[in-house]
């Protein structure tokens, strides 16, 4: 998190004080220790060890004509994040190609615009639309003046006088097959030399573990990947536990946040002899909202407001700053506003058959047409006879028991806004708007201990 995602998006401060929080928590820690054998480790007799060392190689493209003649100018993606972040590298060529359409070009590209960078651009062999990186990466890209090439696949560096002054791209179009497959197929145009005294190569990361010896017991799969239990993250070798980017490849920091809670319950269990499958269930809980007649704890307006759109620090300052944090954040009005648009997904309708009187009173007031009294079916006739048809499969569709005319109450989870209208409106209180509690399972504390 430190050395690769910009410091414009994440401040050191505000990793320094997320840190701290754990730091806090009295725990034995070694900085600035490369561990080169996972076997050492285990001969020191730890009862369990945690892996979570991320996915530290960047992809390179060694096949590609030039790569070694021009290898001063040419750089891995994410090594050369790091670079700049630990300030070995303070500069840039004016002129840089960043290859690559994921979230890492995206942070090459506007580092580099930071550090030097004139004229810098993202070149990609997708078309602009089915580039891995996220949308909004994409348009702060934009933002700060970085053109984006699309349809080009890279044929060659070209060197001069042992310089790298350029590269070569072949043309294509992404063609897709009956089964959705995509192949890219050249245009038949000349190909496109683009001048650059830098290039930086950011296609994609992956694992690699050069410090796990093969034969103490970790299984890995043909693509270098450890084996691992999906659900406890516990290897081949029972006391050794994967997570993050380590156990099944590159993804966020969310993710790697979720592994490391779910490795710390199997690892609670597993100090305690017990079985790291039979693992306490989340706490869940539902509470009526209701605190009164028509109070309610949460905003049931139902408006169209669009989202509102994080300010962003002037350009120009931006630019001339590394570590100036690009997004300003919502001032309070801006953020109560934007609060206001929540859809209540956590707030549930529920719904009380025997208390229900079929007076159609929900049905007239719900904005969404989601409420259906109808006679009961199979259920993808059901699907197809409510007000608003059911067409997400996947989606499930709530039926109620018999009501008292023989019918049953269908209701559509995917188009109710859960607003509460339904249950504002209900003269029996059929329908309650009840908040659902979810709390993760957490390590019990002796793990901490
Ligand atoms: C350029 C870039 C931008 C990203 N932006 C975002 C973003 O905006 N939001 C988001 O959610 N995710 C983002 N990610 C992904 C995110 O950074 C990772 O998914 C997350 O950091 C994974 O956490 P981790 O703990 O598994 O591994 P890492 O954060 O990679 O941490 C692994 C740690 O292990 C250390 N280590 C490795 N091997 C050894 C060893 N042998 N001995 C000792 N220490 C070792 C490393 O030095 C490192 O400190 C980005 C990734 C990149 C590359
Ligand atoms: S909460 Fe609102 S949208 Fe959902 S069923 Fe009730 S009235 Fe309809
Ligand atoms: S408003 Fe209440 S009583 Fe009337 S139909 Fe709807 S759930 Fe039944």
């Amino acid at each position: 998190m430190r050395s690769q995602i910009p410091s414009f998006r994440l401040p050191a401060t505000v990793l320094d004080e997320e840190v701290g929080y754990i730091l806090d928590m009295v725990l034995t820690t070694h900085f600035n220790h490369y561990v080169d054998s996972l076997k050492g480790l285990l001969d020191q007799d730890y009862d369990a060890i945690f892996v979570g060392s991320g996915a530290p190689r960047g992809r390179d493209l060694p096949g590609l004509p030039g790569r070694q003649e021009g290898d001063a100018s040419i750089h891995i993606g994410i090594d050369w994040l790091s670079n700049v972040a630990f300030e070995h590298i303070e500069k840039i060529g004016k002129r840089v190609i960043v290859l690559g359409g994921g979230n890492t070009a995206m942070d090459c590209c506007r580092t580099a615009r930071r550090v030097g960078g004139e004229d810098v651009k993202v070149i990609v062999r997708s078309p602009f639309d089915s580039m891995k990186a996220s949308t909004w990466e994409k348009e702060d890209a934009i933002h700060e003046g970085i053109p984006f090439v699309d349809n080009h696949v890279p044929l060659e560096f070209v060197i001069e006088d042992g310089k790298l002054v350029g590269m070569r791209f072949e043309k294509v179009n992404a063609v897709f097959d009956e089964n959705g497959k995509r192949s890219l197929v050249p245009t038949g145009e000349e190909p496109v030399l683009f001048p650059c005294d830098e290039v930086l190569v950011a296609i994609g990361q992956e694992n690699a573990f050069p410090w796990i010896e093969k034969n103490i017991g970790i299984e890995f799969d043909n693509w270098g990947m450890p084996v691992l239990n999906a659900q406890t993250f516990q290897s081949s070798c029972a006391k050794v536990f994967f997570g993050g980017d380590s156990a099944f490849g590159p993804e966020n920091i969310i993710t790697a946040v979720a592994h490391g809670h779910q490795a710390a319950v199997s690892i609670d269990l597993f100090c305690d002899g017990k079985q790291v499958n039979q693992r306490p269930p989340p706490g869940t809980n539902l509470l009526s909202t209701k605190m009164g007649i028509h109070e309610w704890s949460y905003d049931n307006d139902v408006t169209t407001d669009v989202r509102k759109i994080v300010p962003l620090v002037e350009l120009t300052s931006a630019l001339q700053n590394r570590t100036m944090e690009v997004e300003l954040g919502f001032d309070a009005q801006a953020a109560f506003d934007e609060a206001e648009r929540c859809l209540n997904c956590d707030v549930q309708t529920v719904f009380t058959d025997d208390k229900c009187i079929e007076c159609d009173a929900c049905v007239d007031i719900c904005p969404m047409d989601c409420i259906n009294f109808i006679e009961n079916n199979d259920e993808s006739e059901l699907r197809q006879s409510l007000r608003v048809k059911a067409v997400i499969a996947g989606q499930d569709i709530y039926v109620s028991g018999n009501l008292e005319t023989g019918r049953v109450m269908v209701k559509d989870e995917n188009v109710c806004l859960h607003c509460g209208l339904c249950a504002e409106r209900c003269p029996t209180a059929a329908w309650d708007m009840q908040q659902f509690f979810y709390q993760v399972t957490k390590a019990a504390p002796l793990c901490i201990k």
